[in-house]
């Protein structure tokens, strides 16, 4: 059978693009190598027990009610999904902590300037300012040229470089594939996805999310094959002639859209699998991805004092967000507390913890190392957050972690990026005329990017 589009990936991008395309009457195939539909924000079931593989927080909440042009209305709309489908609930508030200073934050800014001006009282103006400023740009990504600079634009408005690596500590580690600076756009984007609309937890988790897509698509007549990855893109230099599976069937589609990233797309139009974790010409020494601990614990954590909902921190004098030298960089992380969103009644306490990590080195380890090292960062990890709040180590019964192969694994993207490669095609254009990149390659990140980047894309190719 010919489809009208095929799409490679049933992560957030792929199932929010198949939605938008089956709205408008296409005959729409989506492919996912894996069992597990969610990419990057998968869920899997580990000794009886549910984990979500990338659930912090989605971000970009708006209230009941709120009709405005926001991300996660407009996705709403797009999609024709109800708000009550998602069950979200909103966080308690988060906190940016580096040694001697804490910053707070909310789903409404406004706790957020005075954290500021409480902290940086010769900073309140210009912080005000900062905050005007990002609300009155358009919600667009720029700077794929890589030229524009969110540190030299806070810098413009702010003096102390403390307070401007505390601003972007939370929004790089939620939306940055670059190292150390982020382009402008992008950080007007997640400024505004972190810190002016704010993060909220569906209940069940990414499940909820997953569930709700995956319904929609199918009953709009939306196909999905899953274990059915793509082995190759053939062509005639102009335009896909057909998509081979990995067991050897070919398909055929007037369009196809991949999500699984721009360099591991050509590399399937090469012929090249990128199942060894290496595509020819490409390094993925700028890319950069996590490691992440799942804790369950015995009590909730606000039980034993741990009171926010998300904490980012910092425990040297200045911020590095960069791929490590070493196998993982304890120096900063991210804590978080899926227990302590409002009105959230999970069935355990959890707690999860992220930081930086080298993908080499993670790749090159033996397998009995690998197992040594996954515990050992993950105690040290723990040694850390403990040394911040009340000591949760003593209420864990079971714990998982995972790593950047873990990732590469599970999604195939290049290095196990989180975030994909540093390169964005903003327009998903690719050199032959009817495949184009949606998700993380695309440019808009995380759960809520990820969907809207899969809409945009659709519109914009789709609906001839
Ligand atoms: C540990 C972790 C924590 C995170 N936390 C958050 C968070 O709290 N909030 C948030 O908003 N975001 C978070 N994210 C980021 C978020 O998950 C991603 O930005 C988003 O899910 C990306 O979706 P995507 O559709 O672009 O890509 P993906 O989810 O990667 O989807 C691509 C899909 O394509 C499939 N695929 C690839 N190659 C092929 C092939 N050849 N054939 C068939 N299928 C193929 C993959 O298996 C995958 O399912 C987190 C990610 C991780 C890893």
């Amino acid at each position: 059978m010919k489809y009208d589009a095929v799409i490679i990936g049933a992560g957030m991008s792929g199932l929010s693009a198949g939605i938008r395309l089956a709205y408008f009457d296409k005959r729409v195939l989506i492919l996912e190598r894996h069992y597990a539909y969610g990419g990057l924000n998968s869920y899997y079931t580990l000794g009886g027990r549910q984990y979500d593989v990338g659930l912090h927080a989605l971000t970009n909440y708006t209230p009941p009610g709120h009709r405005g042009g926001q991300p996660l209305n407009r996705i709403l709309r797009q999609l024709r999904l109800s708000r009550e489908e998602l069950k979200l609930h909103p966080q308690k508030y988060s906190e940016v902590r580096f040694p001697g200073r804490t910053l707070r934050f909310t789903n409404d800014v406004a706790d957020f300037i005075e954290s500021v001006a409480t902290a940086f009282p010769k900073e309140a103006g210009g912080f005000y300012k900062v905050v005007e400023d990002v609300l009155s740009r358009e919600y667009v990504l720029d700077g794929e040229d890589g030229e524009s600079s969110a540190r030299a634009y806070l810098r413009s408005f702010l003096n102390d470089e403390i307070l401007i690596d505390m601003i972007l500590c939370p929004v790089m580690y939620y939306g940055s594939p670059t190292p150390h600076d982020m382009p402008l756009g992008q950080f007007v984007v997640m400024f505004r996805s972190v810190y002016c609309e704010g993060f909220a937890r569906p209940e069940g988790g990414v499940r909820t999310i997953i569930k709700v897509l995956v319904k929609k698509y199918r009953s709009l007549g939306g196909k999905l094959r899953m274990r059915c990855g793509v082995e190759r893109i053939h062509h005639d230099g102009h335009r896909v002639t057909s998509i081979e599976l990995d067991d050897g069937e070919h398909v055929e589609a007037d369009l196809v859209l991949s999500s699984a990233g721009f360099d591991e797309t050509m590399a399937l139009c090469a012929g090249e699998a990128n199942s060894t974790g290496t595509v020819a010409g490409v390094s993925t020494e700028d890319r950069l991805s996590f490691l992440e601990s799942v804790s369950i614990v015995n009590v909730e954590p606000s039980a034993f004092g741990i009171m926010p909902t998300i904490v980012f921190y910092n425990t040297e004098d200045r911020f590095t967000y960069a791929r490590p030298d070493g196998a993982y960089d304890l120096s900063s992380g991210v804590l978080c507390m899926p227990g302590n969103f409002t009105g959230a009644a999970l069935p355990e306490g959890i707690v999860r913890v992220t930081n930086l990590a080298n993908y080499d080195r993670w790749r090159t380890m033996s397998p009995a190392e690998y197992a040594v090292r996954k515990n050992e960062w993950a105690d040290k990890a723990s040694e850390i957050v403990a040394g911040m709040f009340p000591d949760f180590r003593p209420h864990v019964i079971e714990r998982d972690v995972f790593s950047p192969t873990t990732i590469e694994r599970y999604t195939g993207h290049l290095g196990g990026a989180v975030y994909g490669s540093p390169r964005k095609i903003h327009s998903g254009r690719t050199p032959l005329a009817n495949l184009a990149i949606c998700g993380t390659d695309q440019g808009f990140l995380g759960i809520v990017g990820a969907m809207l980047s899969g809409i945009l894309i659709a519109n914009a190719y789709g609906m001839e």
